[in-house]
């Protein structure tokens, strides 16, 4: 595998299980639902990041790095799989959280205070800003941080997504199944870019399909491409990738990032009743909402096979309760 030769440190519980959701193919009358079980990794309750982490964690042991620090949202699945990681490879893990020392200490903000964490409240401050200067201090105290950006996406962290096509390509010659569409949550990029450019590695040609929780298409689109193309001279591969490499949909944004919306409540409750499967307020409930709409609206033929692809986030419920 073209990812074979890049350090990597063992976390992951791979492969991840493909399950079938027949209630709701035959409640929908088709396309054929399938479910990539990634909220299943293992890690601290689980999560897309954890592929990434596989890779930036190596990196950044191989750097001599005593700490990791990252930035996300109060309720941030990947700041709570860094902390995890973190905790795992005995470094001592800072988060630079937006908001301030209000938040209630539930879900990921729950786990993240269990495992230890030091967490940074941005108050007003950009969060990427906070994040140089909380670098900058540990630096300056003799210790040797290791910034990981948000989500996770970069050029490293995208070898993770690379990673996984090849592995749903091998699960589906062992299964003997093709799936025409993959549909996932998008937001910082990484797991999209990795799947796209594992797709061009391993010879996906079926559609990858990201449903925004948060960026505009536009733009998404544009970061996708930067960060495809980054990854790709990362794995000493050829291609250079454009927006149009990329099929995302912003129509289900709804009041922002992170609101919780009707969507994001009857998607949850949909799925869970009709599989015993939990998706997450922000991210899967969003996606998995949309893609939902795509289907009434006749967006996929009824004899075709859809992969949505769980990106985790289950934790992140418990820290969105008194909206459910
Ligand atoms: C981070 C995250 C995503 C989005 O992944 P990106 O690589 O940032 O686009 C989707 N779902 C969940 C649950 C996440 O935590």
């Amino acid at each position: 595998m073209v990812t074979d030769d890049l350090p990597r440190v063992t976390i992951a519980h791979l492969p991840t299980p493909i399950e079938p959701l027949p209630h709701l193919t035959a409640q929908l009358g088709g396309p054929e639902l399938w479910v990539k079980r990634d909220d299943q990794t293992g890690l601290a309750t689980g999560g897309n990041k954890t592929r990434k982490l596989e890779f930036l964690v190596a990196d950044a042991l191989a750097h001599s790095a005593d700490t990791l620090v990252t930035c996300g949202a109060a309720q941030s699945n990947h700041a709570r799989q860094t902390a995890a990681a973190a905790a795992k490879f005995g470094l001592d893990r800072v988060l630079v959280l937006g908001g301030d020392a209000s938040s209630e200490a539930q879900g990921n903000l729950l786990l993240d205070r269990l495992l230890d964490a030091q967490i940074v409240w941005t108050g007003d401050r950009l969060p990427q800003e906070r994040m140089s200067s909380v670098a900058h201090q540990l630096t300056e105290d003799g210790r040797h941080p290791y910034v990981i950006p948000y989500g996770g996406s970069n050029s490293i962290g995208v070898s993770g997504y690379v990673a996984a096509m090849g592995e749903l390509m091998t699960q589906g010659e062992k299964q003997g199944r093709a799936f025409d569409h993959i549909v996932l949550a998008t937001s910082s990029g990484g797991t999209q870019a990795g799947l796209v450019v594992g797709a061009h590695v391993f010879g996906y040609h079926g559609h990858i399909l990201g449903i925004s929780v948060d960026p505009r298409a536009a733009d998404l689109r544009r970061k996708l491409a930067d960060l495809a193309t980054s990854a790709s001279v990362h794995l000493s591969l050829d291609p250079v990738f454009e927006s149009d490499d990329f099929d995302v949909n912003d129509n289900y944004l709804g009041g922002g990032y992170g609101v919780v919306g009707s969507l994001e409540r009857e998607t949850i409750r949909t799925v869970a009743r009709a599989e015993g499967l939990i998706l997450d307020p922000v991210y899967t409930g969003r996606a998995f909402g949309g893609l939902l709409h795509l289907i009434r609206d006749g967006a996929f033929d009824a004899d075709e096979k859809v992969l949505f692809w769980h990106t985790g986030g289950t934790s992140g419920l418990f820290g969105h309760a008194d909206q459910l």
